[in-house]
């Protein structure tokens, strides 16, 4: 029998995972035993998958980096990389401003209802906020001087820094490309071997995935906040995923025009990884599954994926910067305040660099999302206006921040001649064909 592709087992969890909730919520005990007996493998699922992920950049990033074997090809690489993530974010947030320039949502908003939301709102609205206090009181270096860690181990523990411990491992790869090969040899093999066995990993997880899944969206279903005040934020909802939808055209497009790649390849490609962005809200913990599609299924060649998704996981949220913008310019709207261009032209800067800083978590858009309205002049206490929707909009736009890291690592892997053919082909028997 043909075994079903893994990203429709994964959909058939997510699928179960729901309606189970829903008929489990008929019953008084039902919402207390999903709880306790099915939230915690949901947990264990995103664990594994956190648990791998920094042994993952370490031992992909300094074999990578050494693979290069030349410093001057690292650079070339760093430097595309970088530009393309910058311009995909600013296109996305340029398509956030345009769609909510013209729907207007907070038009739609009356004095009530935004009473209402912030007053139901304002606690949690207010933990965001103090946790943005530091970022909002840094230095103009604070990001450079946070880029290096004064000690790895710290670096890679539990809230650790996933920019310092890739850090790390570039800096320990160029170490590894400067010293004789005899002494760098049995080093090479040791990083070779270690990431083989972290694959090896993942392929383990992933073979739990649909359970996973499962247990995640069950959990969700049972903790989601009443459908009442949802209703009132329908068209800023609207808004962002209508933006979140045109930009994974825009990904489909650039991809197929750049590397002659066809959308379905692409999307049946990278489809498990959306699918857990989406199930986990966080591309830390989906980063190891995004590496292995992309080099198994997208045939970008190991030294630029292992190179540009852990970078891209952390820096590049596409989907982020996209929702900062609708919700700042909803945020305006809602509390009366007309936002001039120039404004508007500042929101693009600032969700861009508010979305680089966010960190690859749950949650951590909406903590950055306080610089972009500080930054322009939109009351901070508006967050409060978008609360409840808040978690749905991140499990959307953190598949929007898986696909754009995919997305480029084909253009990057391409420009610099290292998109092959894939090692797996599991969806299409036709794509090799063509
Ligand atoms: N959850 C998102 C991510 O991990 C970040 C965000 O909150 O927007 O990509």
């Amino acid at each position: 029998m043909k075994k079903l592709a893994l990203h429709w087992q994964i959909i058939i969890g997510m699928v179960l995972g729901v309606v189970f909730a829903l008929i489990m919520a008929k019953f008084e005990w039902g919402s207390t035993f999903i709880t306790n007996w099915i939230k915690p493998f949901g947990t264990i699922f995103i664990n594994l998958l956190k648990l791998i992920a920094v042994p993952l950049i370490l031992a992909s990033l300094v074999k990578g980096v050494s693979d290069l074997k030349d410093i001057s090809k690292l650079s070339k690489m760093g430097g595309r990389t970088i530009i393309t993530y910058i311009f995909t974010t600013v296109i996305a947030v340029s398509i956030g401003l345009a769609i909510v320039n013209i729907i207007k949502p907070g038009k739609s908003i009356t004095e009530e209802t935004r009473t209402e939301l912030v007053e139901s709102y304002k606690s949690d609205a207010d933990s965001k906020i103090s946790a943005a206090e530091s970022q909002k009181n840094a230095g103009p270096l604070k990001a450079l001087e946070d880029l290096v860690p004064s000690n790895i181990f710290k670096a890679a523990s539990d809230n650790g820094n996933m920019l310092q411990v890739i850090f790390f491992a570039i800096f320990f790869g160029i170490g590894l490309i400067l010293i004789p090969e005899a002494q760098a040899k049995p080093v090479k093999q040791f990083f070779d071997g270690f990431n083989e066995v972290i694959l090896k990993l993942i392929d383990l997880i992933m073979l739990t995935a649909p359970f996973g899944v499962f247990a995640l969206l069950a959990a969700l279903v049972v903790e989601s906040p009443s459908v009442d005040l949802f209703k009132a934020l329908g068209w800023y909802a609207l808004c962002v995923v209508l933006g979140l939808a045109l930009m994974i055209g825009v990904y489909i497009l650039i991809v197929w025009i750049f590397t002659k790649k066809k959308p379905a390849f692409f999307i049946n490609g990278i489809s498990p990884a959306q699918l857990l962005a989406f199930s986990t809200s966080s591309s830390a913990a989906t980063l190891p599954v995004t590496m292995e599609r992309v080099e198994e299924h997208l045939g970008v060649e190991e030294e630029v994926a292992s190179f540009v998704l852990p970078i891209g996981a952390t820096i590049n949220m596409d989907g982020t910067s996209l929702y900062q913008a609708v919700a700042a310019v909803f945020i305006a709207q809602a509390f009366g305040m007309d936002l001039s261009f120039g404004v508007q032209l500042g929101i693009i800067a600032t969700a861009t660099l508010a979305s680089i800083g966010s960190a690859a978590v749950p949650g951590a858009g909406m903590v950055m999302l306080v610089i972009v309205l500080a930054q322009a002049g939109i009351p901070e206490a508006g967050l409060a206006l978008i609360f409840a929707v808040d978690r749905p909009l991140d499990m959307c736009r953190t598949t929007v921040n898986v696909t754009g890291d995919a997305a480029v690592s084909m253009l990057v892997a391409k420009s610099v001649g290292k998109l092959g053919t894939p090692k797996v082909k599991d969806w299409d028997d036709n794509y090799r064909k063509e």
